[in-house]
């Protein structure tokens, strides 16, 4: 078997794609009587920060010969990658290693770039050591993602799917012609199956991209037959060509299991904490609460930004002394809210207690001496016990697929270990 691995061609401004190049590759392979065994699209760390969008990265499974495999991505890569950006780093990897046996240091490698940040040494000194084939132009930093794609099969257990349309090439940054509410009934046909097709309460059909690239739309799902079904049942535009892609996005891939104390900046973590203040609304509408871990007095800040639309509400429900599980990236020491989960919630609240004569308010005696009525002088040990009413169930609740990255686990995938509320 041939892997070959490309990254970093496009740019953020001028369009292209990555998985269009791998699309257009992969009919260059057949043509030159190759087959394609596999695509894959892997979603790396989110947190790098040169990234163009999604942080994607490419495989291609095939049996052509592996120096034919690299003329050949050399070829469809140099008039396609946007080369005038300076952002744009393009790398190709080819390896003879079936996709299965890649050495562990390869997979290991595409664990680390789902997970960590890495330099473009840690990739180059890898791939002189394996020996495997590899090109960069304009520095040739998509060789991290590259070889990270070659890797992945290998390194990862949980698979979805994503059937990507894409339009007339020549049609570029003109608005697209996709018909919503086609999107909409098929999206609602094959919901679970598919999931982050539409987001119903935005009225968005996320899955037609707002970027200037050659992608009309990308259905994604837990299996290639529904994503290609639904698919079929847009109505847009010509379809110039589509692909389907096995894939590492809705995995939560990315998330490490942490604590408070040990955050990093640049990695994505699931940790557990009490909240420990009252949410609090800021400047542009993002949300901050604080969470604290107990028994090591550790401290952080977790945020929902604005384009996290409703799940706002959910974050704005919780209360001082509410256990969670928070999931997102840390970036200047605050989590970035992807999901939590209400582990527990706070059910009682400490008040001062009424006067049982005269119905009022009572006050404080002083320091530890309880609370006295001014009126009667009746006296109360402590403070009252409230029942409170919470906005809020135990289980886990997440960003709406309007604000979902890649890699995020829709919660209507299932597998979690307390009750879900999915957002749809
Ligand atoms: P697209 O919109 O197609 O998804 P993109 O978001 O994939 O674009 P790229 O242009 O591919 O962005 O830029 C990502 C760059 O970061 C690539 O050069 C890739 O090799 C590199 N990279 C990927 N993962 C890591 C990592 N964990 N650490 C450091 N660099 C990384």
């Amino acid at each position: 078997m041939t892997v070959i691995g490309l990254d970093d061609t496009d740019s953020r401004e001028r369009g292209m794609c990555t998985t269009y190049l791998a699309t257009r590759l992969a009919t260059a392979i057949d043509r030159a009587g190759g087959r394609i065994e596999r695509r894959l699209l892997i979603r790396l760390n989110p947190a790098v920060e040169h990234k163009t969008r999604g942080n994607a990265a490419l495989a291609l499974h095939t049996d052509l010969e592996p120096d034919r495999a690299l003329e050949l991505a050399a070829a469809e890569l140099e008039p396609l990658a946007e080369m005038g950006d300076p952002r744009t780093s393009p790398g190709v990897v080819v390896t003879g290693d079936d996709a299965e046996a890649v050495p562990d240091s390869v997979a290991a490698f595409a664990q680390r770039a789902v997970r960590d940040l890495l330099d473009l040494d840690d990739a180059l000194g890898l791939l002189e050591d394996l020996g495997y084939r590899h090109r960069g132009w304009a520095g040739g930093r998509g060789r991290i993602g590259a070889l990270a794609a070659v890797g992945a099969w290998a390194a990862f257990g949980e698979w979805t799917y994503e059937h990507i349309a894409y339009r007339a090439f020549e049609r570029c940054g003109t608005p697209r012609d996709v018909d919503e509410t086609s999107v909409f009934e098929a999206a609602s046909a094959y919901y679970p199956e598919a999931w982050d097709t539409v987001d119903q309460v935005e009225s968005q059909a996320v899955c037609v991209p707002n970027a200037p690239g050659p992608i009309l739309y990308g259905i994604r799902g837990d299996d290639s037959a529904p994503v290609r079904a639904l698919a079929n049942e847009i109505e847009s535009e010509p379809v110039e060509r589509s692909a389907t892609f096995l894939t590492n996005q809705g995995t939560d891939g990315h998330l490490r299991d942490g604590s408070i104390g040990d955050l990093r900046d640049g990695r994505a973590y699931r940790v557990d904490g009490t909240v420990t203040g009252e949410p609090e609304t800021r400047q542009g509408g993002h949300v901050f609460v604080p969470i604290a871990d107990p028994p090591s007095g550790a401290t952080a800040e977790c945020v929902a930004f604005e384009p996290t639309k409703r799940f706002r509400d959910r974050v704005r429900a919780l209360s001082a002394g509410d256990e969670i599980t928070a999931c997102g990236e840390v970036s200047g020491g605050t989590i970035k809210l992807e999901k939590f989960a209400v582990r527990s919630l706070r059910r009682t609240a400490e008040t001062t207690p009424t006067c049982e004569v005269c119905d009022r308010s009572m006050e404080s005696a002083g320091r530890d001496q309880g609370y006295r009525c001014r009126d009667c002088g009746t006296s109360a040990p402590g403070p009252a016990t409230v029942e409170l009413d919470r906005d809020l169930e135990p289980g886990w609740y997440e960003v709406p697929p309007c604000a979902r990255r890649h890699i995020a686990k829709p919660l209507v995938r299932g597998g979690f270990d307390a009750p879900t509320h999915p957002a749809r």
